[in-house]
Protein backbone atom coordinates (compact mmCIF):
# COMPACT_ATOMS: atom_id res chain seq x y z
CA UNK A 1 0.00 0.00 0.00
CA UNK A 2 2.91 2.40 1.40
CA UNK A 3 5.11 2.13 -1.77
CA UNK A 4 2.11 2.04 -4.29
CA UNK A 5 0.80 5.52 -2.78
CA UNK A 6 4.69 6.51 -3.63
CA UNK A 7 4.56 5.31 -6.72
CA UNK A 8 1.53 7.11 -7.78
CA UNK A 9 3.12 10.17 -6.05
CA UNK A 10 5.81 10.31 -7.32
CA UNK A 11 4.87 9.55 -11.21
CA UNK A 12 2.68 12.69 -10.90
CA UNK A 13 5.92 15.14 -10.05
CA UNK A 14 7.38 17.12 -12.88
CA UNK A 15 11.13 17.51 -12.75
CA UNK A 16 12.41 19.89 -10.44
CA UNK A 17 9.28 18.91 -7.75
CA UNK A 18 10.58 16.72 -4.69
CA UNK A 19 8.56 15.19 -2.60
CA UNK A 20 8.85 15.36 1.15
CA UNK A 21 7.40 12.24 2.96
CA UNK A 22 6.17 14.05 6.32
CA UNK A 23 6.60 11.30 8.99
CA UNK A 24 5.03 12.73 11.83
CA UNK A 25 2.86 10.31 13.85
CA UNK A 26 4.30 7.06 11.80
CA UNK A 27 6.64 4.80 13.17
CA UNK A 28 10.23 4.14 12.19
CA UNK A 29 9.36 0.70 10.00
CA UNK A 30 6.95 2.71 7.81
CA UNK A 31 9.98 5.49 7.23
CA UNK A 32 12.30 2.67 6.55
CA UNK A 33 9.62 1.06 4.27
CA UNK A 34 10.13 4.22 1.87
CA UNK A 35 13.90 4.72 2.45
CA UNK A 36 13.92 0.46 1.21
CA UNK A 37 12.50 2.07 -2.10
CA UNK A 38 14.33 4.82 -2.73
CA UNK A 39 12.62 7.75 -0.41
CA UNK A 40 15.18 9.86 0.36
CA UNK A 41 13.67 13.26 2.11
CA UNK A 42 11.57 13.27 5.47
CA UNK A 43 9.98 15.53 7.19
CA UNK A 44 9.08 15.70 11.43
CA UNK A 45 7.30 18.82 13.04
CA UNK A 46 8.36 18.46 16.78
CA UNK A 47 11.68 17.31 18.07
CA UNK A 48 10.82 15.02 20.86
CA UNK A 49 9.21 12.88 18.51
CA UNK A 50 11.57 13.63 15.81
CA UNK A 51 14.93 13.11 17.87
CA UNK A 52 14.04 9.02 18.70
CA UNK A 53 13.66 8.17 14.89
CA UNK A 54 16.86 10.01 13.48
CA UNK A 55 18.10 7.52 15.99
CA UNK A 56 16.17 4.87 15.16
CA UNK A 57 17.30 5.55 11.77
CA UNK A 58 21.29 6.88 11.98
CA UNK A 59 22.81 3.95 9.82
CA UNK A 60 20.65 5.18 6.42
CA UNK A 61 23.23 7.61 5.77
CA UNK A 62 21.71 8.86 2.98
CA UNK A 63 18.20 10.31 4.43
CA UNK A 64 17.89 13.77 5.03
CA UNK A 65 15.81 15.05 7.36
CA UNK A 66 13.55 18.36 7.19
CA UNK A 67 12.23 19.84 10.08
CA UNK A 68 8.46 21.77 9.42
CA UNK A 69 7.00 22.54 12.63
CA UNK A 70 7.09 25.73 14.72
CA UNK A 71 10.94 26.15 16.13
CA UNK A 72 11.29 27.45 19.74
CA UNK A 73 14.28 29.15 20.35
CA UNK A 74 15.71 26.93 23.05
CA UNK A 75 15.55 23.57 20.03
CA UNK A 76 17.31 25.30 17.50
CA UNK A 77 20.78 23.66 18.49
CA UNK A 78 19.16 20.18 18.62
CA UNK A 79 17.46 21.14 15.42
CA UNK A 80 20.86 22.70 13.77
CA UNK A 81 23.15 19.25 14.69
CA UNK A 82 20.12 17.36 13.66
CA UNK A 83 18.76 18.26 10.14
CA UNK A 84 19.52 19.12 7.07
CA UNK A 85 16.19 21.58 6.23
CA UNK A 86 14.42 23.75 7.89
CA UNK A 87 11.03 24.58 6.65
CA UNK A 88 10.12 27.25 9.23
CA UNK A 89 12.28 29.89 9.83
CA UNK A 90 9.49 32.87 10.86
CA UNK A 91 11.78 35.29 11.78
CA UNK A 92 14.90 37.36 11.62
CA UNK A 93 15.88 36.79 15.38
CA UNK A 94 15.62 33.19 14.62
CA UNK A 95 17.39 33.07 11.87
CA UNK A 96 20.33 34.84 13.29
CA UNK A 97 20.03 32.68 15.57
CA UNK A 98 20.12 29.36 12.96
CA UNK A 99 23.43 31.22 11.58
CA UNK A 100 25.21 31.85 15.41
CA UNK A 101 24.61 28.12 16.26
CA UNK A 102 25.46 26.86 12.66
CA UNK A 103 28.52 28.23 12.70
CA UNK A 104 29.36 26.37 16.30
CA UNK A 105 28.06 23.75 15.17
CA UNK A 106 29.94 23.75 11.85
CA UNK A 107 26.53 23.12 9.60
CA UNK A 108 24.73 24.63 7.31
CA UNK A 109 21.41 24.31 7.16
CA UNK A 110 19.42 24.55 4.24
CA UNK A 111 16.79 27.38 4.93
CA UNK A 112 12.53 27.81 3.86
CA UNK A 113 10.85 30.96 5.23
CA UNK A 114 7.51 30.76 5.89
CA UNK A 115 5.47 33.74 4.82
CA UNK A 116 1.72 34.02 5.93
CA UNK A 117 0.07 35.62 2.89
CA UNK A 118 -3.36 35.75 4.99
CA UNK A 119 -4.11 36.73 8.12
CA UNK A 120 -4.25 33.01 10.24
CA UNK A 121 -3.28 33.60 14.34
CA UNK A 122 -3.04 29.63 14.09
CA UNK A 123 0.29 29.88 12.11
CA UNK A 124 3.71 31.68 12.13
CA UNK A 125 5.57 33.74 9.62
CA UNK A 126 6.68 36.55 7.55
CA UNK A 127 3.97 39.34 6.28
CA UNK A 128 5.25 39.76 2.83
CA UNK A 129 6.16 43.17 3.34
CA UNK A 130 8.11 42.07 6.76
CA UNK A 131 10.17 39.29 4.24
CA UNK A 132 10.54 42.05 1.75
CA UNK A 133 12.37 44.72 4.64
CA UNK A 134 13.96 42.11 6.76
CA UNK A 135 15.77 40.36 3.41
CA UNK A 136 18.71 42.15 3.22
CA UNK A 137 19.79 41.22 6.44
CA UNK A 138 18.18 37.63 5.72
CA UNK A 139 20.45 37.81 2.58
CA UNK A 140 23.85 38.25 4.07
CA UNK A 141 23.66 35.56 7.28
CA UNK A 142 26.55 33.33 6.89
CA UNK A 143 26.40 29.36 7.72
CA UNK A 144 23.22 29.32 6.42
CA UNK A 145 21.65 28.63 2.62
CA UNK A 146 18.15 30.27 1.93
CA UNK A 147 17.01 28.49 -0.35
CA UNK A 148 13.24 28.70 -0.61
CA UNK A 149 10.14 30.08 0.81
CA UNK A 150 7.07 27.92 2.48
CA UNK A 151 3.77 28.82 3.49
CA UNK A 152 0.80 27.07 4.77
CA UNK A 153 -2.81 28.23 3.49
CA UNK A 154 -5.33 29.10 5.89
CA UNK A 155 -7.85 25.83 6.36
CA UNK A 156 -10.71 28.15 5.76
CA UNK A 157 -9.40 28.95 1.79
CA UNK A 158 -11.22 27.01 -0.95
CA UNK A 159 -9.08 24.88 -3.65
CA UNK A 160 -8.77 28.14 -6.04
CA UNK A 161 -8.22 30.50 -3.10
CA UNK A 162 -5.28 28.42 -1.60
CA UNK A 163 -4.18 28.34 -5.89
CA UNK A 164 -3.95 32.02 -5.76
CA UNK A 165 -2.23 31.98 -2.88
CA UNK A 166 0.69 29.89 -3.65
CA UNK A 167 0.90 32.13 -6.94
CA UNK A 168 1.81 34.74 -4.61
CA UNK A 169 4.24 32.93 -2.91
CA UNK A 170 6.14 31.88 -5.81
CA UNK A 171 6.08 35.39 -7.43
CA UNK A 172 7.52 36.37 -4.35
CA UNK A 173 10.07 33.77 -4.48
CA UNK A 174 11.06 34.74 -7.72
CA UNK A 175 11.46 38.23 -6.46
CA UNK A 176 13.92 37.81 -4.07
CA UNK A 177 15.88 35.34 -6.60
CA UNK A 178 15.08 32.18 -4.60
CA UNK A 179 14.79 28.54 -6.56
CA UNK A 180 12.10 26.78 -3.89
CA UNK A 181 8.50 27.22 -2.69
CA UNK A 182 7.95 24.35 -0.27
CA UNK A 183 4.20 23.99 -0.67
CA UNK A 184 1.68 21.89 -0.73
CA UNK A 185 0.08 19.19 1.38
CA UNK A 186 -2.43 16.20 1.18
CA UNK A 187 -5.13 18.27 0.53
CA UNK A 188 -4.04 20.85 -1.68
CA UNK A 189 -0.63 19.94 -3.23
CA UNK A 190 -2.41 19.60 -6.91
CA UNK A 191 -2.71 23.11 -7.01
CA UNK A 192 0.47 24.05 -5.65
CA UNK A 193 2.02 22.19 -8.51
CA UNK A 194 0.03 24.19 -11.07
CA UNK A 195 1.23 27.44 -8.91
CA UNK A 196 4.64 26.77 -9.01
CA UNK A 197 5.56 24.53 -5.75
CA UNK A 198 9.26 22.67 -5.68
CA UNK A 199 8.81 20.58 -2.72
CA UNK A 200 5.41 18.92 -1.72
CA UNK A 201 4.94 18.26 1.59
CA UNK A 202 2.50 14.86 1.72
CA UNK A 203 2.07 13.19 5.40
CA UNK A 204 -1.92 11.32 5.41
CA UNK A 205 -1.85 10.77 1.28
CA UNK A 206 1.12 9.04 1.32
CA UNK A 207 1.52 7.69 4.94
CA UNK A 208 -2.43 6.98 5.62
CA UNK A 209 -4.25 8.58 8.54
CA UNK A 210 -1.77 9.70 11.23
CA UNK A 211 -4.13 8.77 14.37
CA UNK A 212 -3.54 4.81 13.15
CA UNK A 213 0.02 5.28 14.41
CA UNK A 214 0.33 7.04 16.83
CA UNK A 215 1.44 6.33 20.37
CA UNK A 216 0.32 7.77 23.60
CA UNK A 217 3.25 9.73 23.88
CA UNK A 218 2.64 11.87 20.83
CA UNK A 219 0.42 14.37 21.08
CA UNK A 220 -0.45 15.46 17.15
CA UNK A 221 -2.71 18.01 18.09
CA UNK A 222 0.34 20.05 18.23
CA UNK A 223 2.30 18.82 15.40
CA UNK A 224 0.55 21.44 12.85
C1 LIG B 1 1.67 17.66 9.05
C2 LIG B 1 2.23 18.63 8.11
C3 LIG B 1 2.21 18.40 6.72
C4 LIG B 1 1.55 17.18 6.09
O1 LIG B 1 0.17 17.25 6.24
P1 LIG B 1 -0.81 16.23 5.49
O2 LIG B 1 -2.08 16.98 5.38
O3 LIG B 1 -0.90 15.02 6.33
O4 LIG B 1 -0.21 15.95 4.16
C5 LIG B 1 2.82 19.34 5.90
N1 LIG B 1 3.40 20.44 6.39
C6 LIG B 1 3.44 20.71 7.72
C7 LIG B 1 4.11 21.95 8.19
C8 LIG B 1 2.86 19.82 8.62
O5 LIG B 1 2.89 20.10 9.92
Amino acid sequence: MLSARLQHICECLPSGVQLLAVSKGHPVSSIRLLADIGQIDFGESRLQEALPKLRALEEIRTLRWHFIGRLQTNKVRNVVRSFDFIHSVDSLVLAERISRISREEKRSPKIMLQVKFREDPTKGGFAPDQLIEAWPNLNQLPHLRIIGLMTMPPISLDLDERKNLFRECRVLANQLKLPHCSMGMSSDWREALEAGSTWLRLGSSLFGDRSNHVNTHTDITKSG
